[in-house]
């Protein structure tokens, strides 16, 4: 049965749609996050954007997931530093960066600047840490060994680093604001509007853009061995009158993570090695096996059974190197891709957004070279 999130279940604030027939500079296909920060982009450049999305804005993964807002790429820095070198992961974890001030500074209060913790389960996990602390510090970013870990996480955990310019988002109110400006800055908004594969060669305009995420396989099929559609669950509880967790935490290298809303609420989600073969998927439901292992963990975090108020799932695009894939389509100029965030999309699926978005404007960001797709399909 299809699901939809706590972020969705609440009143939508509306996004006026303004179709008309007029001609394009731009259809964007997908309004998530990447799909809407391109629109406003480009609308606040000045070009006439068309965006259409299958359902409704952030109905997506943008509005079904965790709500962390993480620097960084879906590994971690050490391992970034070691497969690109350090040059390049430095500026993709300064893009990271800067595309969190921006987010802070566009999300009017739905973001909320409180950093994130990473915990160890192993000694191996713990030697990890610390060489992502050693490794962010070297090249002078922020981030705080985290010492003795309070009740009950120092029952469960061996250690911990706290990421400070990290944050929680509010992703749906986020993504429909930024739709929202998106509009008023010119761009018009289909809601409800699915575009079939053939189709995105026949649209009259300059560039097309498709920002489906775990989706792009089923536009792009020449995309599909490279972006493997990944599912996540999620659950939240009911109001907690005890306030455990003021940050993002996240464990077993995103397997785990959980946060507690400015309501009491815990969020968390994971468990999807559980069962990774049937989470490689799209279909929208939820499954016994994995929302007990997430009702099991809740129950450590919080010291008693949960009382689960939300459960839903959303898919993801899993690239085979973790990095997004974003810029022109191979053979096929007119097309632009931004997706496959493995996970790791709240921000980099902005910076993706913005950053094609500037290269369709006629700049030439040095920083889309490190998701130019014709890396997967070379290798
Ligand atoms: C359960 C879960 C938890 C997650 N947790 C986090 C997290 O805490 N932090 C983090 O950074 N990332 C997280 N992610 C990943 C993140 O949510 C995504 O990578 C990101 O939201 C992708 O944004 P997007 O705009 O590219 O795609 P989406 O938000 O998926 O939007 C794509 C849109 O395209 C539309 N679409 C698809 N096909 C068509 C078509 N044929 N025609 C028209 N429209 C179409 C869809 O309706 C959808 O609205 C999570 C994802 C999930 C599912």
């Amino acid at each position: 049965m299809p699901t939809s999130s706590y972020w969705l279940a609440r009143p939508l604030a509306v996004v006026p749609a303004g179709l008309t027939t007029r001609p394009a500079d731009v259809v964007v296909v997908g309004g998530g996050v990447s799909g809407c920060a391109c629109a406003l982009r480009l609308s606040e450049h000045g070009l006439r954007v068309r965006l259409l999305d299958a359902g409704a804005i952030a109905g997506g993964a943008s509005g079904r997931n965790g709500g962390f807002a993480l620097r960084g790429g879906a590994a971690s820095y050490l391992d970034a530093r070691a497969a690109l070198g350090t040059g390049p992961a430095r500026m993709l974890w300064t893009l990271s960066e800067r595309a969190l001030d921006r987010i802070e500074r566009l999300a009017c209060g739905a973001f909320r600047r409180v950093g994130s913790v990473r915990l160890a389960t192993s000694q191996a996990e713990l030697a990890a840490l610390r060489g992502e602390w050693d490794a962010l510090r070297e090249d002078g970013f922020a981030a705080r060994w985290s010492g003795r870990l309070p009740p009950p996480l120092d029952q469960l955990y061996i250690g911990g680093c706290v990421h400070p310019p990290d944050g929680a988002l509010d992703p749906v109110r986020f993504v429909r604001g930024l739709a929202r400006r998106a509009v008023r800055a010119g761009a018009e908004i289909g809601e409800h509007r699915r575009l079939e594969p053939a189709a995105l060669d026949e649209l009259d305009c300059r560039a097309v853009v498709v920002a489906v995420d775990g989706s792009t396989s089923t536009l792009l099929p020449e995309l599909a061995p490279f972006v493997v559609a990944t599912r996540g669950q999620v659950l939240v509880t009911e109001p907690v009158n005890r306030r455990l967790y003021p940050r993002p935490h996240y464990a077993r290298g995103g397997h785990d993570y959980w946060q507690q809303l400015p309501n009491g609420r815990l969020l968390l989600g994971g468990r999807r090695d559980r069962s990774a073969a049937t989470e490689r998927t799209l279909l929208d439901e939820t499954t016994a096996l994995i929302q007990a292992e997430l009702e099991l963990l809740a129950c450590e975090l919080l010291g008693a059974p949960p009382a689960v108020s939300h459960r839903w799932s959303g898919s993801w695009g899993e690239t085979p190197d973790r990095l997004p894939l974003a810029g022109r389509v191979p053979g096929r100029e007119r097309l632009w891709v931004a997706g496959g965030y493995s996970g790791h999309g709240n921000v980099l699926g902005f910076a993706c957004g913005e950053l094609v978005a500037r290269s369709i404007l006629g700049e030439e960001p040095p920083e889309l070279a490190l998701f130019d797709p014709r890396r997967v399909l070379a290798a």
